[in-house]
């Protein structure tokens, strides 16, 4: 059967997980590999989902005031240079233009890696009293970064995304905002994504280049594998300073600005298919899914059939959903829909045109339920409000069973060897364990979590007291 081969052409996840990865990419028809080495085509199933995500992000953005802008992708290396860490930081992965209009350039042009700089430029421009503040701007472009390996989503040369960059007259100001924007990308995960996370902050060693503070959020992949799905810092003035942005406050005296800025990319693609994917193939949150419901008529060449299925459709226009008339066999198109990640199937034949009722498949259990057709807006809205709950809490509980708690060196490596996912473990604050720890384990501390600053114990490492509670993991 075309359907059952279908299926069998991916990997299943616990026999290789990266190779599942791959499979449900290419069959699920979300990206493609290029002529272009590490860079990929977003297909228009892939684009889609990014364009519900981008929608959804640019409106909640805007509801705290966000502004749209638009800045070069040149960034002239005079100006990269000018805060040492973040150059420092980006310098290994920064492709180069060295001539335009086949004339060498003097001041030779790297392809923004992010735009930190420029924005520092175009602030020092527009900033002059306290009444130019706050800046609050965001742009969704896309940045170049050269990776040696690449991942479709995961990890890739260009790649699209967006970033806020905030310019405030106070520190406080900054700080705030720096939270707001993490607690923006928290919600959306969890209400939009149906993905858990934990929100913390960066330590010294894993903090952005050039920040005063970092904060994240990380979710964990079903390999239990962390996913770092979401990024705020807080520059503090450092910035302000190497470019010369300066305001006149209400007492007529020349002050820094503090600056944020902020970031998700197509890596949330990456992070949806890994954390709520299967053997199927992808399976998409209803709020983030470009077709809610697929509509498959059974014996559609039978009276009526059709035409049923398109009232079906007429019923539900408040939902994304599309109706399968191709003369493929209802096998072949259940599987495409399970495939694609599609939440809500519906069937329709002549009997249960008789009936006077459908069948619902939910992709994200397998559950068929006998539908009757009247109301069936409203219990279809239900029906998917309950999938969208369901796969957060599966989630959740999954992510919850491959979370641990390690209180010392052996029962951290322990862990660590026989399982993957959050390990939290307390720590001195030394970066010297941590580097220890991410030498001889391949492990990194993802985040010290909000609700934990105060830490008890002893370090997970060195056995000294410790300062503050970090989740440990392997990650993308
Ligand atoms: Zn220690």
């Amino acid at each position: 059967m075309a359907d059952k081969k279908m299926v069998e052409a991916i990997t299943s996840m616990n026999e290789d997980f990266a190779q599942w990865y791959t499979d449900v990419v290419k069959k699920a028809e979300l990206c493609d590999y290029t002529s272009v080495k590490g860079c990929m085509v977003i297909r228009p199933a892939g684009y889609a989902i990014w364009e519900r995500l981008r929608n959804e992000l640019d409106k909640r953005f805007k509801e705290t005031g966000v502004e749209n802008v638009y800045l070069p992708m040149f960034i002239p290396e005079s100006l990269l240079q000018k805060e040492k860490d973040h150059v420092e930081g980006f310098a290994p992965e920064v492709a180069w233009v060295t001539e335009g209009g086949q004339q060498p350039l003097t001041d030779r042009l790297c392809v923004r890696p992010t735009s930190e700089t420029l924005f520092c430029d175009y602030y020092k421009n527009v900033v002059h009293s306290y009444r130019d503040l706050p800046q609050v701007c965001n742009q969704w472009c896309s940045v170049v970064r050269w990776e040696k390996e690449t991942r479709p989503f995961l990890r890739s040369r260009e790649f699209l995304w967006q970033e806020g960059h905030t310019a405030h007259a106070t520190a406080e100001e900054a700080e705030a905002r720096t939270v707001q924007m993490l607690n923006v990308y928290a919600d959306f995960l969890e209400d939009f994504c149906a993905i858990p996370v934990i929100k913390g902050r960066k330590t010294e060693k894993e903090k952005f280049a050039g920040a005063e503070a970092t904060y994240t959020v990380e979710a964990l992949m079903h390999d239990g594998k962390a996913l770092q799905s979401g990024t705020s810092h807080n520059f503090g003035d450092g910035f302000a300073r190497a470019f010369g942005i300066q305001f006149t406050d209400q007492n007529n005296t020349l002050q820094y600005v503090h600056q944020t800025s902020w970031g998700v990319t197509t890596r949330l693609i990456g992070a949806i298919i890994m954390v709520h994917g299967d053997d199927n193939g992808l399976v998409l949150p209803p709020k983030v899914a470009p077709t809610q419901i697929c509509i498959v008529p059974i014996q559609q060449k039978k009276d009526g059939v059709l035409e049923k299925a398109a009232w079906l459709k007429e019923q539900l226009s408040n939902f994304r959903v599309k109706v399968d008339d191709t003369d493929k066999s209802p096998g072949f198109k259940f599987a495409e829909q399970e495939m694609r990640g599609i939440p809500l199937r519906i069937e329709i034949g002549p009997k249960d045109i008789e009936a006077g009722k459908c069948v619902a498949a939910r992709r994200d259990n397998g559950e068929k339920i006998d539908l009757p057709l009247d109301n069936i807006e409203e219990r279809i809205a239900e029906l998917l409000d309950n999938i969208q709950r369901d796969m957060f809490e599966a989630a959740k509980a999954r992510r919850d069973s491959q979370t641990y708690e390690a209180k010392n060196y052996e029962e951290f490596k322990q862990i660590f060897a026989e399982k993957t996912g959050f390990v939290k473990g307390a720590w001195c604050g030394d970066q010297a364990c941590e580097d220890k720890i991410k030498e001889e384990l391949a492990v990194t501390s993802r985040c010290m979590p909000f609700g934990h600053e105060d830490c008890e114990g002893t370090c997970v490492c060195c056995g000294k007291p410790a300062k503050k509670m970090v989740y440990w993991g392997k990650a993308y």
